[in-house]
């Protein structure tokens, strides 16, 4: 007999505790060796004192455990409370938020009969390294950070889904004809990890069209693989147009820690009614059982489930007006239907390779072999150095930036929200109170350091600009590291 497997559980808020007893029910009756700790997460928490929605005490279960089943949580509005998804993925590193979208035509009314994609978004960095600064009165600016290991492991995950899944095609959307270097690098590491995977078919989309094809013909995807931003925005629009919010789960997936929920809240406005669609949560626990090495489990409950749907036992957000079940009847149709197959639909087949007995983390493949190595040679081109100024017209400041460059640097452009306004500005341009002053090493100097920078940025400070952070200029290896100012 196999051991049972521990996993922690919170009930969540509003439905989540309805839908949350559906499901577990279906997992008992289905033979899930699982073996729950409960917890406590969200309102009740954050209304007792804890910001983040969870207590010291319970982090320990989690980390213990590996393994997180989630109810939705109601975060209250306003008062400092942090998400507590956003805590949890980033706390416990969970880099891979996978979503598989699928209709259920003709059983679930949908624009998109024959939709069937997996997105795969990046979780923990880009614009939601949560790093902003006001640098001036009318200036605010967000950091987008893109690390190169970051885009190796979420790639990498997205290709061995794609390979463990029996997938044909993995798609990666960015928006690098913008973002060159930040976007650039996620479109350059999925071109290298691409080849590991000859099998597979690949390519790649400007985000902006790719998402306008998801909404239009999402028949055409696969597995899509993006940056977080991108990742979130796509996510909601592939799962709305499946038909409801309630039918789709999802799951974070960490080197260590892994957490599975369903996609939508805590629907706050149908809690304790006992209609919920328990669907979405009983999906997280389908990829919950193929995570945890159980897919035969995982298979049985997805194909009762699909058999459910097609006998039209549906909840009153898939009725549309038709005869509905309540959430606990729901999950008892489904139950009675265990051991059974779909008939319309292709019965499913979880093929995934189990994990080695006893293992509870998922083994990522090691990351690309051509990787710039650690001495990588890095050369100092030059700076640019931002400054607050509303008094000096860009001639004016150009000319005061020349004179100050001295010997070891020459004043290369002056832009303004990235706009050229030195040399050559044009009055039509509009400008506010932030100033980039792009100084490159003169013809000169072999090559500057920290302490020319140093040098620089006091002869500014002495003539009474006032800078408010510097970029230095990079090259790697002889490439670039960073973009060229317009007119550059
Ligand atoms: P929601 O997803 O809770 O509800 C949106 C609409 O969909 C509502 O009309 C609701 O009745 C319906 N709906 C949602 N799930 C359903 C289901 N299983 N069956 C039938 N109908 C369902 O979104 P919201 O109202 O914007 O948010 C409510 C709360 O949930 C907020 O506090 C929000 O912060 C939280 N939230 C939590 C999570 C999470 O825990 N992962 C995710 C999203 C929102």
């Amino acid at each position: 007999m196999p051991q049972k497997r521990a996993i922690t559980i919170a009930r969540g808020d509003g439905i989540g505790p309805e839908i949350m007893d559906a499901t577990l029910k279906i997992l008992e009756q289905a033979g899930a060796m699982i073996e729950p700790e409960f917890i406590d997460i969200g309102e009740k928490v954050y209304l007792a004192g804890h910001s983040s929605g969870i207590t010291e005490d319970d982090w320990e279960s989690l980390r213990r455990t590996k393994v997180f089943f989630k109810g939705p949580i109601t975060t209250p509005q306003g008062g400092g409370y942090k998400s507590l998804n956003v805590t949890i993925r980033k706390t416990l590193g969970l880099y891979a938020n996978v979503r598989p979208n699928v209709s259920y035509a003709p059983f679930v009314k949908t624009k998109h009969p024959n939709m069937n994609i997996v997105i795969i978004r990046e979780n923990e960095e880009d614009l939601y390294a949560g790093i902003e600064h006001q640098q001036t009165p009318e200036v605010v600016q967000c950091l987008k950070l893109i690390t190169r290991p970051g885009c190796e492991k979420i790639i990498r995950y997205a290709f061995e889904y794609a390979r463990k899944n029996n997938r044909k095609k993995v798609t990666c959307f960015t928006k690098d004809n913008i973002m060159k270097l930040t976007d650039g690098l996620f479109h350059k590491v999925f071109n290298e990890v691409a080849k590991e995977y000859p099998q597979l078919e690949t390519e790649h989309w400007i985000i902006d069209i790719g998402m306008a094809k998801i909404a239009d013909t999402p028949q055409d995807f696969d597995v899509i693989v993006m940056p977080n931003l991108y990742g979130d925005i796509a996510s909601d629009v592939a799962a709305q147009i499946t038909g409801s919010v309630g039918l789709a789960g999802s799951a974070n997936i960490g080197d260590h820690v892994a957490m599975f929920e369903a996609i939508h809240g805590s629907a706050p406005d149908i809690a304790g009614k006992g209609i919920a669609n328990p669907s979405g949560l009983i999906h997280g626990a389908i990829m919950m059982l193929v995570h945890i090495g159980q897919p035969e489990v995982a298979a049985r409950i997805h194909n009762a489930w699909l058999k459910t749907i097609e006998d039209g036992v549906h909840t009153g957000d898939i009725a549309k007006g038709g005869t509905s079940v309540g959430t606990m009847e729901f999950a008892e149709a489904v139950i009675a239907r265990l051991g059974q197959k779909p008939t319309s639909f292709e019965p499913v087949n979880y093929t995934l390779e189990k994990e080695p007995e006893g293992a509870t983390e998922f083994q990522l493949a090691p990351m690309v072999k051509d990787r710039p190595p650690a001495d990588v040679v890095r050369e100092l081109d030059g700076v640019d150095v931002f400054l607050f100024n509303n008094e000096l017209t860009p001639d004016e400041m150009g000319e005061k930036m020349t004179e100050l460059a001295g010997d070891d640097f020459e004043l290369a452009v002056i832009t303004n929200r990235g706009v050229k306004v030195y040399p050559n500005s044009f009055p039509e341009t509009f400008t506010t109170d932030h100033w980039r002053c792009r100084f490159q090493k003169s013809e000169e100097q072999e090559a500057v350091t920290n302490e020319d920078i140093l040098g620089l940025l006091s002869r500014v400070e002495q003539a009474g600009l006032d800078f408010i952070k510097v970029e230095n200029l990079y090259r790697f290896d002889g490439e670039l590291g960073y973009s060229l100012g317009q007119g550059q």
